[in-house]
């Protein structure tokens, strides 16, 4: 449809390396990448409005997620000097960062009710308000695939997209549920 081909583009000019059509209602929702949110490596985990457990049970996000059909993933993939550059590799995840927020000032214009999800926990703010008050931009939030159960390698694949796009290269991957 003429609409997803306008929002890859306009996420393409967000800066981001990779857009592609993603089929929303062929996504699996899996309770092991739930349960590893809990491993909190990403120490998102009990600390934000955007991850378990404060956005709500697997079977909520599944339900919020069933009203979608279709949407775009969105990629920011960066150049590594070697596996240990960490400084490059958090560079890559500020970038991505950037993207989405510019990102999800223009869709939400577009599309109010759109879903955005990211890698990781919200970080539009220092510090996020949970639990001990309300998010201070529900309209800005952001939660991650994985929150959602989401295998992303495997979303990406099964919409034609790469995860990997090779040696030296780290890629980090969202989307956008559209309709
Ligand atoms: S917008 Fe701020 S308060 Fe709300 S979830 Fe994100 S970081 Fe937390």
């Amino acid at each position: 449809m003429a609409a997803l081909e306008q929002v890859t583009a306009l996420a393409l000019a967000c800066g981001f390396s990779h857009a592609g059509e993603l089929d929303a209602a062929g996504i699996r929702v899996r309770a092991e990448v739930r349960e590893a949110c809990a491993v909190n490596k990403c120490k998102a985990y009990d600390a934000n409005w955007a991850c378990p457990p404060a956005c709500g049970t697997l079977a909520e996000c599944e339900s919020t997620l069933r009203k979608f059909k279709r949407g775009v993933l969105l990629q920011t993939t960066g150049v590594l000097e070697d596996s240990l550059d960490y400084e490059s590799m958090e560079r890559i995840g500020l970038e991505h960062q950037e993207h989405l927020e510019a990102f999800t000032d223009k869709i939400r214009g577009l599309f109010p009710g759109c879903l955005l999800l990211g890698a990781g926990g919200c970080r539009r703010c220092e510090t996020c308000t949970w639990p001990a008050s309300p998010c201070r931009f529900p309209e800005k939030m952001i939660s991650s695939m994985e929150a959602f159960g989401m295998v992303v390698s495997d979303v990406c694949r099964d919409n034609g997209l790469p995860y990997y796009y090779g040696p030296g290269t780290l890629t980090y991957t969202g989307c956008v549920l559209l309709e």
